[in-house]
């Protein structure tokens, strides 16, 4: 049997800037393919493609970093192997983050972290395992559906409220929002704002 593989569009380390680990340092592994389609993409480059890589290749490529702290992005990584993948960076040693759009319910059992980003579709059964639910929120943001995530909300689960694209208009939403909301988070992309991947 081959080894276990997976389509890799890029490994970098950075800065995370989303989130409730906004200003952390982390290897970002970012995993090709996402069918989910969202017009307001910023990783559209990673829709297709990407580079077979086993997990030796993989954790090769990890060890070049001195974080041990891994963020396995896309794309939409549980369209691959995930489960096998978390289990991989474990056994190595690393402190695993996931950032998912939660469409399709997948073993995270093994992450340190889960951040669960809904799109058009989520499964209700990975909202329940998310360590924090990020919605992002624009001017066409249906803010009554948008209500129905704070019923995950508990002493695990957190949300975190993301303007699209940093767009002004869309961060005076968001504060608006989360004033409203007080137990709700702003997280606006750091990363972007102090230039970097
Ligand atoms: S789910 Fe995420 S990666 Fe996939 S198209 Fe939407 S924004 Fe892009």
């Amino acid at each position: 049997m081959p080894p276990l593989s997976w389509k890799v569009n890029e490994i970098f380390y950075s800065i995370q800037g989303e989130g409730a680990h906004a200003g952390m340092p982390a290897v970002f592994l970012r995993l090709a393919g996402c069918s989910m389609g969202c017009d307001f993409c910023d990783t559209k480059y990673a829709f297709s493609g990407g580079k077979e890589m086993n997990g030796l290749q993989i954790l090769v490529a990890l060890s070049e970093y001195p974080s041990k702290t891994v963020v396995i992005t896309g794309g939409e990584p549980a369209e691959q192997n995930l489960p096998g993948l978390i289990s991989a960076l474990k056994s190595a040693g690393h402190i695993v983050h996931l950032e998912t759009n939660g469409a399709h319910d997948s073993d995270v059992s093994q992450a340190d972290f889960v951040c669960v980003s809904p799109k058009k579709y989520v499964s209700k059964e990975m909202l329940k395992k998310a360590d924090i639910i990020k919605l992002v929120v624009s001017q066409t943001t249906d803010l009554e559906d948008l209500k129905k995530y704070y019923n995950y909300e508990n002493e695990k689960t957190t949300i975190y409220l993301q303007p699209e694209s940093n767009k002004q208009e869309n961060i005076d939403l968001c504060v608006k929002l989360v004033k409203e909301h007080p137990s709700a988070r702003l997280s606006v992309q750091l990363h972007k704002l102090i230039n970097v991947r």
